[in-house]
């Protein structure tokens, strides 16, 4: 298969790494191109290195010749429902922990009344920007490329799209070397608009990742430290801030769910500056510096299953209107329920 490494996405220095000759890279057979020899920063302490070899860059053609088959999932991917039911029972667990030490939010308004704003301006917010939702498989790169695939498509188009990739490819580094067109054509029946777009930012994610960690395992952010995790996702402009708090309170949540005895329910939400700078102009948490403060605010007035709309809406909000300087209130369509906004007109 010859890969079309010349396209928009790739990364020009990666190739430099990569080649280390003249050979054009057609030449140097897809899948098989070395990868950047940069380390891969990762939690050590956490990988089973036989679980979790690395990529592999080897230039023999071996891999080419055998069979293609899709190794063994190690972790069975459940269907949308049982992920839901799942998630909601954690997260029901989790608020029922929480609420046994109730104390009022630190504004002078009921409860009751602050979760009921909470609830509407989601609810608002969700119409603007589209619906939550993650797929099952939790904190994997994959559920990554969905993220990216899913931002204002059908959810199950996007799911499908997801699972048919995952068919057709042996690995990620597979789709990450395939031509635009080829992966295109693979999902092209599930009918989007913009779905090329879509296909070249999925490809310029993996090349992200492979630029900086030299690996696409599915399971490589799983292994990775919660901070630098954060940093990476945070930075990485193609997969969008919101989709790297939605996918980082899926690491979060996953984390917990398997220490569960340690985990206290209530520092599990990430907070982000953009969802405090929202929050506090909206007026449903207190004015504060402190993200543990902005944590505890938010937290006491969220909904059980609220955490990853909370990621996506708020901080896509922090994004397109609430800017940190000359936020856009005129068109803001949360402008009526603002604090902010009403504290200066
Ligand atoms: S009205 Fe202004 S301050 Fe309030 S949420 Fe909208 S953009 Fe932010």
């Amino acid at each position: 298969m010859c890969s079309d490494l010349s396209d928009t996405n790739h990364n020009p220095g990666a190739d430099a790494a990569r080649d280390g000759d003249d050979h054009p890279p057609c030449e140097r057979g897809g899948r098989n191109d070395p990868l950047p020899l940069k380390e891969p920063v990762r939690d050590t302490t956490a990988l089973p290195s036989e679980k979790n070899p690395p990529l592999d860059v080897s230039t023999s053609d071996a891999a080419d010749k055998e069979p293609r088959s899709r190794p063994e999932a190690t972790r069975p991917l459940l269907d949308d429902e049982a992920w839901e039911i799942e998630r909601l029972t954690w997260l029901e667990h989790r608020d029922s922990r929480a609420k046994s030490n109730p104390k009022s939010v630190s504004s002078s308004k009921p409860l009751a009344a602050v979760r009921q704003r909470l609830e509407s301006i989601l609810s608002l917010a969700e119409r603007k920007y589209g619906v939550t939702r993650i797929i099952g498989g939790g904190a994997s790169l994959e559920q990554c490329l969905f993220l990216i695939l899913r931002r204002g498509w059908d959810f199950k188009k996007a799911s499908k799209a997801i699972r048919i990739l995952e068919s057709h490819y042996i690995d990620w580094n597979e789709l990450r070397v395939s031509t635009i067109g080829e992966i295109f054509e693979l999902i092209a029946p599930l009918k989007c608009s913009d779905l090329e777009d879509r296909v070249r930012r999925m490809k310029t994610f993996l090349q992200t990742v492979v630029d900086e960690y030299n690996d696409l395992n599915n399971d490589l952010f799983r292994l990775m430290e919660f901070e630098l995790l954060r940093r990476f996702l945070v930075g990485v402009e193609i997969l969008g801030k919101a989709n790297a708090y939605v996918f980082l309170q899926c690491y979060r949540n996953e984390l917990a769910k398997k220490n569960e005895d340690e985990a206290d329910p209530a520092k599990l939400l990430i907070i982000s500056p953009e969802s405090m700078r929202v929050g506090i102009r909206l007026g449903i948490i207190k004015k504060t510096q402190s993200t543990n403060v902005a944590r505890q605010d938010f937290w006491r007035i969220m909904g059980p299953s609220d955490d990853y709309r909370f990621q996506n809406v708020l901080v896509q909000h922090a994004e397109t209107f609430c800017f940190p300087k000359n936020p856009h209130c005129k068109d803001c369509f949360l402008k009526d329920d603002c604090q902010y906004f009403k504290e200066r007109t």
